[in-house]
């Protein structure tokens, strides 16, 4: 049914948006009869639960819709253009992107559209502050987290969100595709992460500060998912905690989110490269030397419980606990000296929140290269953040069931005791001297710098 007295005819293409709130969605069906289209592009290989958290999520914002959106496969410069053409698109409307893909594929079909008289509208972003806004008083982008947080703290402000209330144009709107099953995704979906983040609310925000850390405890909102596909915008969780008396802890790591965008958006070439100069040239080993040990990490057989809980858990459920990402990244980056890109690649193959901002400088935030990132001196041992963080071996029991028998403190360091069932590996390096070698590496490279700008 077609809006009588409406303007033109809107099409609002979803990508990482998927609500019904979504302001782009929102922008198109104020301006006349609209509708929505989500393309499958192949740019974007998908792990099966990557593809599997994204198409599920697809699948409930169709039934959102009420079956009102059409989703096709293929490449967008041909089928943005093409939809268009044969509905008689006159306005496109799309939330703006910041990573670099996504900003080049924007201005290429912007221009394809503009070729034929349509009208191409970016609205919002997946942000409450749009990567790229927010400046330091001497009018430079943000390199700190803190002083970053402050200024994105004082410039956000709670706004309902209205319902979508869509004049839907007579086009068609297909699922063309299997949805794959996969045990461990949380219910997809805008209703349902609404849901999950009043339980968050009601139960888990008062402690989130003391227990946001403890893998063991479900301290944490789950909300990451929701915020990648987009079935969640931020500002839905700005509205619902705006009262609650213990938000700050939470928007603090909501901001961290936001920085990492804002850093991605000014430094396109942080994806694979050291965002910080001064670790440019840093002897990071040959990785063919070192195919075993990778793969070791990989598949959770470092020999080291929480390292390994971690890469299991990630295998198994496409999730990781903040804490444990930590860990398991400075395990790979400082213990193994692996470049940081090659932990960065396997996250995003298997996350279902993975996403290329917060994936890649959180991963150069603890190789040390990145923005505001821990000191590479800063060496997580694996053995001692078990203890203190899952005090009970709860959590490594859950995902590394061949030591779940295993009495503490056996449970943190098996190597050392008699109860060791046979399968569970030996470590694969020592990690004492792997962190003295880790420092002893980065003083020979700083002292060699320095001697460069010297000479
Ligand atoms: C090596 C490494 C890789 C990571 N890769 C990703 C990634 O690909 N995608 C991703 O969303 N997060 C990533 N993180 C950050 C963090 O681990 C997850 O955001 C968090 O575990 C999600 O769980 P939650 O929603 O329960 O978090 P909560 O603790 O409930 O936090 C609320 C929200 O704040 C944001 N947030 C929290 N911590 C961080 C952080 N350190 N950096 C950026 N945003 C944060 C997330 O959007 C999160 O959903 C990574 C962290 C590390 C150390």
């Amino acid at each position: 049914m077609e809006k009588v007295g409406c303007s033109g005819r809107h099409l609002w293409w979803a990508r990482r948006d998927l609500s019904p709130t979504a302001p782009a969605a929102l922008a198109a069906a104020a301006q006349g009869g609209m509708a929505a289209l989500l393309v499958l592009d192949p740019h974007f290989p998908q792990t099966p639960v990557r593809h599997a958290w994204y198409t599920a999520s697809a699948a409930a914002l169709h039934e959102e819709l009420d079956g009102h959106l059409d989703i096709r496969q293929g490449v967008p410069e041909e089928i943005i253009p093409a939809f268009a053409g044969e509905h008689h698109i006159t306005d496109v409307h799309v939330t703006g992107e910041s990573t670099p893909y996504g900003m080049a594929r924007d201005a290429r079909i912007e221009h394809l559209l503009a070729a034929r008289g349509i009208r191409f509208h970016r609205v919002g972003s997946p942000y409450l502050v749009t990567p790229g806004s927010l400046h330091t008083r001497g009018g430079i982008p943000f390199s700190r987290f803190t002083p970053f947080f402050r200024a994105w703290l004082s410039s956000i402000e709670p706004v309902a969100t209205p319902k979508l209330r869509a004049s839907w144009l007579t086009v068609p709107s297909r699922f063309p595709i299997a949805l794959p099953h996969h045990p461990y995704l949380p219910a997809p979906g805008h209703t349902a992460a609404m849901e999950r983040l009043q339980v968050f609310i009601d139960h888990q925000l008062a402690s989130y500060d003391s227990e946001r850390d403890r893998p063991d405890l479900e301290g944490t909102s789950g909300l990451s998912p929701y915020l990648k596909v987009g079935s969640l915008h931020p500002r839905d969780i700005l509205s619902a905690v705006s009262t609650h008396p213990s938000r700050i802890p939470f928007l603090r790591q909501l901001a961290w989110r936001e920085f990492f965008a804002d850093l991605l958006h000014h430094d396109p070439e942080s994806v694979t490269v050291n965002w910080a100069p001064a670790f440019r040239g840093f002897p990071w080993e040959d990785t063919s030397t070192l195919r075993e040990a990778i793969a070791a990490w990989k598949e959770g057989r470092t020999g080291y419980p929480l390292v390994d809980a971690g890469m299991r858990e990630l295998l198994a459920t496409g999730t990781m606990h903040n804490r444990v990402r930590m860990v398991a990244a400075s395990f790979l980056v400082k213990d193994l000296n692996v470049h940081w890109s090659i932990g960065a690649r396997h996250f995003m193959d298997h996350l279902i929140d993975g996403d290329l901002a917060s994936n890649t400088h959180n991963w150069q935030w603890v190789a040390g290269s990145g923005a505001d990132a821990a000191p590479y001196f800063r060496i997580f041992n694996p053995t001692l953040q078990a203890k203190r963080f899952d005090p009970e071996g709860t959590y490594i029991r859950q995902y590394v069931p061949e030591l779940a028998s295993l009495p503490l403190p056996d449970l943190f360091e098996p190597w050392k005791s008699v109860l060791r069932p046979r399968v569970y590996p030996h470590p694969i390096v020592d990690h004492a001297k792997a962190q003295r070698a880790a420092q002893a590496r980065y003083h020979a490279f700083r002292a060699s710098a320095r001697h460069q700008r010297d000479d």
